[in-house]
């Protein structure tokens, strides 16, 4: 596993459960407004951490932590990521995996084996709009399609969500997004803020009014939309 960093508490990354999260260094997108660009282009100032380092310090949370949020980069690319997820259960800890999508045989994987509690994918915009949002030209969107298929079929709890950018999304975009996701459960609008380590520069997000404006329109579709990070 190649571990970029460790956040030892979370209150918001796991829904409704104290996390910690582990980050995974590197992605196969580059999304202009990724916000974790340094962990995505393994540029970290500071050495990673060890994989038997996670462990123990999950060793001395059992009992404080409900669970491990696993995030990237993409987690799905790590080769190790299923024996880690098999040593973190072990512990007693619940595992939430955070991924792009694009990657359905391992998510299925995963789920099939009931190695994850909790699953939150991207949606990063409407089937025509995708290759220009990961800063991928051409990008064949089958993959991501047969993830939104498999967390549809409800096999694991999960969340669908989509960081919304001004730069980037339209209402027509949201409006395409939501009729493909159709039927989720759980769907998040969150807005886009600067972390300071986004990709590109100059982008930014929509005021409150505009977001509210997206969640009605949307709301006929898909009832249960929610904003985050406004
Ligand atoms: S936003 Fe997510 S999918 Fe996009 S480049 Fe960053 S880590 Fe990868």
């Amino acid at each position: 596993m190649n571990i970029g960093g460790i956040q030892r508490l979370s209150l918001l990354d796991y829904p409704d459960k104290t996390c910690c999260t582990i980050f995974t260094v590197g992605c196969n997108y580059r999304c202009p407004f990724c916000h974790n660009a340094s962990i995505v282009e393994n540029k970290l100032s500071e050495k990673g951490v060890l994989q038997d380092e996670v462990i123990d310090f999950l060793k001395r949370r059992i009992g404080i932590l409900d669970g491990v949020c696993i995030t990237g980069g993409e987690p799905l690319l790590q080769d190790q990521l299923e024996s880690f997820i098999r040593e973190i259960k072990s512990l007693g800890f619940l595992v939430k995996l955070d991924t792009n999508g694009s990657l359905p045989q391992k998510l299925r994987q995963l789920i099939e084996t009931g190695l994850v509690d909790y699953v939150a994918m991207d949606i990063k915009n409407s089937p025509d709009s995708y290759g220009q949002t990961i800063g991928i030209n051409n990008y064949n969107l089958d993959p991501v399609k047969e993830s939104v298929d498999l967390l549809l079929s409800n096999r694991v709890p999960y969340e669908f969500r989509t960081t919304v950018v001004r730069q980037l999304h339209t209402s027509k975009d949201i409006q395409a997004i939501a009729q493909w996701i159709k039927g989720a459960e759980h769907y998040y609008l969150q807005n886009f803020v600067d972390s300071g380590d986004v990709m590109k520069s100059g982008l930014s997000g929509f005021s409150r009014e505009e977001i509210q404006d997206f969640q009605e329109l949307i709301r006929p579709i898909i009832p249960s939309v929610e904003l985050r990070g406004i």
